[in-house]
């Protein structure tokens, strides 16, 4: 077995998807200096994708390019990058909890007789054991995962939880193309692909974000504070409970079952702060949070918090923000 940390690299359409990034760069802090960070990236016509990653502070990247990896497909890839494993033996594996990477690590874990931890928000070492943590229990308590007996020990991480590999030019990247064995005969076909059309704003791109809880009342308070995220170039997000109320739709569902957020700004309007929630946006650079109970945990989070009646106060901060912007 090797020391290494060995990180699957999602590709679609041939263009890197960033948790990619997100997981190498983390990999990198896990790594000590006798550990090497390699990543694994499958897909056909990838010369752009491994151009970019040639600039990344990676030690190898491991290359699958073929017109048989144009789509996903469980069968094809679980078994390529079974290859990958079986021939590199890393001490760990991980790769991004999105749909590919849910469809994709159970299978590889199942063939490779090793744990799986998935959806974890942290990851650290003790020695060369890797400690997953997720949250538990209904997001309630937060559990700490060994699997010290098989290798790779495995996880999955969701996107945007993870700070992105930085560059390093100075380094001399290995690029190493590779063979794999031959695939096996697939009994699905391709008939039609279908793209999604509609033109959602990512909300996990977004600096500053204005989030909304059931706290924020009336659809007047909810337009008022669209303008103020739209005044301060930012968009909105909400919790869970705007979601089930289908005021909102989940694409800007902040939180456990939502998006993971690190803006530069989270402003929080009526959100409790149930731990569920807190998950999703505790890594933004600075929480403000409105509440009218002065008790609600969203103020263990908040770098400033405002007891208000949002009522009463966003239509004068709707006021201040115009005219600070006139
Ligand atoms: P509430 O908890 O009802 O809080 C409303 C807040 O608004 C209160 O603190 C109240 O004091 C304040 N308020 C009311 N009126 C005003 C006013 N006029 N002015 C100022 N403040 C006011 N939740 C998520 O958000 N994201 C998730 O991904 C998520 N995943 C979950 C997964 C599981 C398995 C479970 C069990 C739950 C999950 N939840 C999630 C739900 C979560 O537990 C909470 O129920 C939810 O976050 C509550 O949303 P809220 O804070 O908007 O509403």
């Amino acid at each position: 077995m090797s020391k290494d940390i060995l990180v699957y690299i999602e590709c679609r359409d041939s263009n890197l998807e960033k948790v990619g990034l997100e997981l190498l760069g983390e990999a990198r802090k896990l790594a000590s200096e006798d550990v090497k960070v390699k990543g694994v990236v499958v897909g056909y016509k990838l010369d752009k994708v491994v151009k970019t990653l040639k600039e990344k502070d990676v030690d190898e990247i491991i290359v699958l390019d073929d017109v048989a990896f144009a789509h996903y497909s469980t069968s094809a890839y679980a078994s390529a990058v079974y290859d990958v494993i079986k021939s590199e033996d890393p001490n760990i594996f991980l790769i991004g909890a999105t749909s590919i990477g849910r469809d994709l690590a159970p299978r590889l874990s199942a063939r490779l007789n090793c744990g799986l931890t998935a959806d974890c928000t942290r990851l650290e070492m003790e020695g060369d054991i890797l400690q997953s943590t997720r949250p538990a229990f209904g997001g309630n308590i937060f559990a700490t995962i060994v699997a010290p007996n098989h290798r790779p020990q495995m996880a999955t991480v969701r996107p945007g939880v993870m700070l992105p590999i930085k560059n390093n030019n100075n380094k001399d990247t290995k690029v190493s193309p590779f063979t794999w064995n031959p695939l096996p005969k697939s009994n699905l076909r391709l008939i039609e692909e279908v793209k999604e059309s509609k033109t959602v704003e990512k909300i996990e791109e977004s600096k500053l974000l204005v989030s909304f809880g059931r706290g924020i009342g009336s659809d007047e308070n909810m337009e008022t504070g669209i303008e103020i995220a739209r005044m301060l170039k930012g968009t909105y997000s909400c919790s869970r409970a705007l979601v089930d109320a289908k005021r909102i739709e989940i694409d800007r569902q902040v939180g456990q079952t939502g998006k993971t957020v690190k803006p530069d700004v989270y402003l929080a309007l009526g959100i409790s702060g149930a731990i569920q929630h807190v998950v999703g946006m505790e890594g933004s650079e600075y929480i403000i949070a409105v509440n009218k109970d002065k008790g609600a945990p969203i103020f263990q989070v908040a770098d400033i918090g405002v007891v208000a009646d949002l009522n009463q106060l966003l239509p004068v901060l709707n006021k201040l923000i115009k005219k600070e912007k006139e």
